[in-house]
């Protein structure tokens, strides 16, 4: 019979991805972002680094994660980045790094926080800002950092319209099943949402999840992180329950034939509401 600690090694959860928000701020106003980066509340700009590491910590206690994505927001603005990446970098249960940028920002972690077979920078494909583009690749290139060129999954790199005149309907939870997003667990402030998208939309578009109450046992909309054992039995659950998120409801998802020119910039003040007429 084996010892409790081992017991517990074997029992751990498998995650094949998880994304970590640092906040939701941005230096590009996208008028189509996922994750409405350019309408998001102020208190969702930046995410405490303590608070973060300490759901991580007790996210790995239960899981080990193959792939973690840190991405925003932009996380090249994010200011307590070097913390993180040395946590990531020290995590025994986190096997790869992913940091998911827009390529815009020159970052100014020191390159060694970013070096070596651990971390890879994926810059998305945006048709913005180019000159700036070249020298953030040239710096990665110059600190021998991996990054590589993401192409958005839609065709032709331009964006799933998620959301911009979604169409409410009653088909929800075949949206939810056909959605190129609905593995994308992403923790933000506190929470698991199945997809980046969920948490910021509910502040934005102003509904309510379901079965708040019922997260707990990994049955509501998202995932709060907690330690307590019965968190692994919830994590579990949740990433394995074939139910759309009210979110959904709200969102066009990826199976239609709704696409948009990605990297559309906003004026400043312009807000989800004026293009969603
Ligand atoms: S359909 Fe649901 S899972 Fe897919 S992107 Fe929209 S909110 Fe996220």
């Amino acid at each position: 019979m084996c010892k409790a600690e081992n017991c517990t090694e074997i029992e751990k959860i498998n995650m094949d991805y998880l994304c970590v928000s640092v906040g939701q701020a941005c230096n590009l106003r996208c008028r189509d972002c996922g994750n409405f980066a350019p309408y998001a509340p102020k208190d969702m700009m930046h995410y405490d680094v303590e608070e973060i590491i300490d759901k991580l910590n007790i996210i790995t206690k239960y899981a080990r994660i193959q792939t973690l994505q840190i991405q925003g927001g932009e996380p090249f603005l994010y200011p307590q980045l070097e913390i993180l990446l040395d946590y990531v970098r020290k995590s025994q249960e986190i096997k790869q790094c992913l940091v998911a940028t827009n390529g815009t920002v020159l970052p100014k972690v020191k390159p060694e926080y970013l070096q070596g077979e651990k971390f890879l920078v994926r810059i998305s494909h945006y048709p913005v800002n180019s000159d700036n583009a070249a020298k953030v690749q040239k710096w990665f290139r110059l600190n021998s950092i991996r990054y590589k060129i993401y192409h958005f999954v839609s065709e032709e790199d331009k964006w799933f319209d998620l959301g911009r005149k979604y169409n409410p309907g009653e088909d929800v939870e075949s949206r939810f099943e056909n959605c190129l997003f609905k593995n994308c667990y992403t923790f933000e402030n506190g929470w698991i949402e199945r997809c980046a998208r969920a948490l910021v939309a509910q502040r934005i578009m102003g509904f309510k999840p379901k079965n708040f109450g019922g997260g707990y046992n990994g049955e509501g909309d998202y995932l709060p992180v907690y330690d307590e054992e019965n968190f692994r039995y919830a994590l579990k659950k949740y990433i394995s329950s074939p139910h759309a998120m009210e979110a959904c409801r709200y969102c066009n998802g990826t199976s239609g034939t709704m696409q948009t020119a990605p990297a559309v910039q906003i004026e400043s003040g312009e807000r989800w509401e004026d293009f969603n007429d």
